[in-house]
């Protein structure tokens, strides 16, 4: 990855102490090799080196005292400058129905983005959302598209089979402001390839419903390709904005640039799973930082924030404040969260620096640790739980019998619990996000 390429040139520029203009264009060089691997297109590979090259023969990295450092921050400040700093919101300040129009190739994820941001605006911004299908090529789309609504818990409008698209969009804003929706998104075939009916359609469409968002959907796993069809849809409509789907299956992260460059449109949402909560808001930093690999520790913090019991959480972080006892059960409700968070391996592939351990090492710090380690504590009595210092040898001994344990893996596990016993009691206040802050170093 790009970031493993630029840590290695790094880890070596570090070795000799000092950045000179002979090392900077070896590690400009990987940059731009790295850059290629990822699937970023050429011209934005060679704008992109361009830049960061002004920059780094600039006295900012050459006299800086940690050149390789800055070096990375200079990378990383035009990987996030190229794609717009910060993460956009839909424009919704319209009279209402504002009306939403999904354009992009056949696959791309439009209809289910449709379902996805649906939801979204539904129980996130607590709008009144309806949605219509104008693929008039595919029924199964269309019913697609119904079943995705009733799921989700929005209005649908039907068509009949003999309308056109333009015919279907007018019906459904018509419908809309009839029911008080706030927000109308339409969705609309693609074909499998770039071709002029298509874009022909879609241009009509756009003209005769006049959308407040018109949406480019693009699958990232076409890499490369990604570019060349973002082109030809910013070519031929107003684009206001990207949605990046199936992130969940491209490690390179290259789409995201070539398409934010070539539209000169932000990115505003990425599809992270095929299900219909998986769209988050795009944080142009962060993908910046995933491309070099930094992690994705914003990310992190707020997936550990939606799927953490907040309830649990709350009560942890009141103790902390209050400077009571951090205890076995509290850390086997953390070893709960962790398990219900995905395990550990997810949350390891999110943290900085991780894409430099080897995977066989990674293999080691497996989700079965956490399964046993709840077992050793469920074999304890409530007393013990409460009081962890009346653990003595033949008390350990119990419980690993009890859980199906050696008395090995039972002291392992109290050393864990008193490391974590001594952060609680560091951590003053700031809870999760605190401790997050922390780890971001
Ligand atoms: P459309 O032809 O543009 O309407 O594409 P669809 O919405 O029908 O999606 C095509 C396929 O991609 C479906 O199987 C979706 O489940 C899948 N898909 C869409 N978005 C995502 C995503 O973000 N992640 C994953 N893994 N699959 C997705
Ligand atoms: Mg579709």
């Amino acid at each position: 990855s790009l970031s493993q390429r630029l840590s290695t040139t790094v880890q070596r520029l570090r070795g000799r102490g000092r950045l000179t203009e002979e090392n900077i264009r070896e590690a400009l060089r990987e940059v731009r090799v790295a850059l290629l691997e990822a699937d970023v297109a050429l011209p934005v590979v060679k704008a992109l080196v361009e830049r960061i090259k002004v920059r780094a023969v600039g006295q900012e990295v050459l006299k800086s005292l940690t050149p390789g450092q800055a070096l990375v921050k200079v990378v990383r400040d035009e990987l996030t400058a190229l794609m717009g700093s910060a993460a956009s919101e839909l424009n919704l300040n319209v009279p209402a129905p504002a009306v939403i129009l999904m354009a992009g190739l056949q696959g791309a994820g439009k209809t289910t983005t449709v379902g996805k941001l649906a939801k979204l605006l539904r129980e996130r911004r607590k709008k009144k959302v309806m949605v219509v299908s104008c693929d008039v090529y595919r029924p199964a789309a269309i019913a697609q598209l119904e079943t995705l609504a009733g799921q989700v818990e929005v209005l649908f409008h039907p068509s009949q089979p003999d309308q056109s698209p333009v015919d279907i969009a007018r019906g459904a804003i018509e419908s809309a402001r009839k029911q008080f929706v706030d927000v109308l998104l339409v969705d609309t075939a693609g074909r499998t390839t770039i071709d002029q009916a298509m874009m022909d359609e879609i241009r009509a469409l756009h003209a005769a419903i006049n959308p407040v968002e018109t949406l480019f959907v693009v699958d990232s796993m076409t890499g490369q390709d990604a570019a060349t069809t973002a082109r030809a849809f910013a070519d031929a409509l107003p684009l206001t904005g990207v949605v990046l789907t199936k992130t969940d299956g491209d490690a390179r992260g290259g789409a995201a640039l070539s398409v934010r460059y070539v539209t000169g449109r932000p990115i505003k949402f990425i599809g992270t799973a095929e299900k219909m909560d998986g769209l988050d808001v795009f944080h142009p930093d962060r993908i910046a930082s995933r491309i070099l690999d930094m992690g994705d520790v914003l990310s992190l913090v707020e997936e550990v924030e939606r799927k953490v019991d907040q309830e649990k959480a709350a009560k942890l972080a009141e103790k902390v404040v209050k400077g009571k006892k951090f205890d076995l059960n509290d850390m086997r409700d953390q070893l709960e969260q962790m398990q219900n968070m995905g395990g550990l391996n997810s949350l390891l592939d999110k943290l900085p620096g991780i894409g430099q351990i080897p995977q066989h090492l990674k293999d080691k710090v497996n989700d079965r640790e956490i399964v046993r380690s709840i077992a050793i504590i469920g074999s304890m009595t409530k007393k013990e739980r409460r009081f962890p210092a009346t653990l003595n040898g033949s008390r350990r001994a119990r419980i690993a019998r009890g859980s199906g344990t050696t008395p090995a893996d039972v002291n392992r596990l109290l050393k864990q619990f008193q490391q974590m016993e001594k952060m609680m009691s560091k951590l003053s206040g700031g809870g999760i996000k605190g401790m997050m802050r922390g780890m971001k170093g």
